[in-house]
C-alpha cells in the first residue's frame, strides 16, 4: 500500500489532489479540520477512482494534534509509511496591514506556515528511513510577488517557499524531494468572494484555473518521474506575470 497524506483534502485544491493521487494508485489520508461531510465526499471520489483511503481530522496549526494523529496512524500501520505529503491546508484573512488584527495575522501564518512545519516533521522520519519521499507545498502567487491586502498570506506563503528551498537541501541525499506549487486564481470556496469578471481581465488566459489543473502539477512532483526536481516552486497561473 502506497500512502499519501493531503492536508485540507476535504475541499477545493486538496480534494483534486486527493483524487489525482488516488488515480496514481495511492491510498489517501484525507485531512480536514471541520467539514466532515465534504471530507467524506472526497473519500467517495477517491474510491470511484478504484483506490481507497480514510478521513483524518486534525488542525494543522496545532502541533500536538498533528503529531498525535500522524504518529497514531503510523503506529497502527507498521508495514507502510506516508511516502507523499501534500501540505495544502490554508486560509485567507485579507485586510490592509493598518487594519489587520493580531488574530488574522497569526491565524494565516499558523495554518500555512506552522502547519507545513508540523505535518512535515511528523512524516519526515518515515521518508528518510525508507530513503524515498515526496513533499509538495501549496504556496501562491501572493508568496512570490506579494499582493496588497494580503501581507499575512504573502508572508506565510513566501516563508514556505524559502523553507521548501532549505529543507530540499537538507534531505536531498535521502531521495526525498520538496517542492512547491504556486497557483494564481483558482475556482474554489476560497475565491468565491472575488470578482472573477474583473480579475480574469488581468490573466493572459482570461480565466480562473481549476483545482484539477493544480493537481496535475502536484501529481508530477509527487511521481517517481520528478526524481531530480527539488527545491523548486512551479507557478500555475494562466500566464500571470510573477
Ligand atoms: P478551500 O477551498 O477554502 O479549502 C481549504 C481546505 O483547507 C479545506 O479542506 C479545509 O478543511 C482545510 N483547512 C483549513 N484550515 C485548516 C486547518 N487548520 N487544519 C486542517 N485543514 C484546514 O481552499 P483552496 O482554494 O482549495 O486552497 C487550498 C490551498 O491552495 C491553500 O493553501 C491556499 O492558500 C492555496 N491557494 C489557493 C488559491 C486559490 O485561488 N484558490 C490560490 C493560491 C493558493 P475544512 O473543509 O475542514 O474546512
Amino acid at each position: 500500500m502506497k500512502v499519501a497524506l493531503v492536508t485540507g483534502g476535504s475541499r477545493g485544491i486538496g480534494r483534486a489532489c486527493s483524487v489525482k493521487l488516488a488515480e496514481m494508485g495511492y491510498y489517501i489520508l484525507i485531512n480536514y479540520q471541520s467539514n466532515e461531510t465534504e471530507a467524506l465526499n472526497t473519500l467517495a471520489m477517491v474510491r470511484e477512482k478504484g483506490s481507497d483511503g480514510e478521513i483524518i481530522k486534525f488542525d494543522v496549526a496545532n502541533s500536538e494534534e498533528v503529531e498525535k494523529n500522524i504518529t497514531a496512524w503510523q503506529e497502527s500501520h507498521p508495514d507502510t509509511y506516508i511516502e507523499v505529503l501534500v501540505n495544502n491546508a490554508g486560509i485567507r484573512k485579507d485586510n490592509l496591514l493598518v487594519w489587520m488584527t493580531d488574530e488574522d495575522w497569526h491565524k494565516v501564518l499558523d495554518i500555512s506556515l506552522n502547519g507545513f512545519m508540523y505535518a512535515t516533521r511528523a512524516v519526515l522520519n518515515g521518508m528518510l528511513k525508507k530513503k524515498y519521499g515526496r513533499i509538495v507545498n501549496m504556496v501562491s502567487l501572493s508568496g512570490l510577488k506579494g499582493l496588497p491586502g494580503q501581507t499575512n498570506y504573502s508572508a506565510a506563503k513566501g516563508a514556505v517557499i524559502a523553507a521548501t528551498k532549505a529543507l530540499a537541501q537538507e534531505i536531498a541525499r535521502k531521495n526525498v524531494t520538496v517542492n512547491a506549487v504556486a497557483p494564481g486564481f483558482i475556482k474554489t470556496d476560497m475565491t468565491q468572494d472575488l470578482d472573477e469578471g474583473e480579475l480574469k481581465k488581468t490573466i493572459p488566459m482570461n480565466r480562473f484555473g481549476t483545482p484539477e489543473e493544480v493537481a496535475n502539477v502536484v501529481a508530477f512532483l509527487a511521481s517517481k518521474e520528478a526524481s531530480y526536481v527539488t527545491g523548486q516552486t512551479i507557478s500555475i497561473n494562466g500566464g500571470l506575470y510573477t
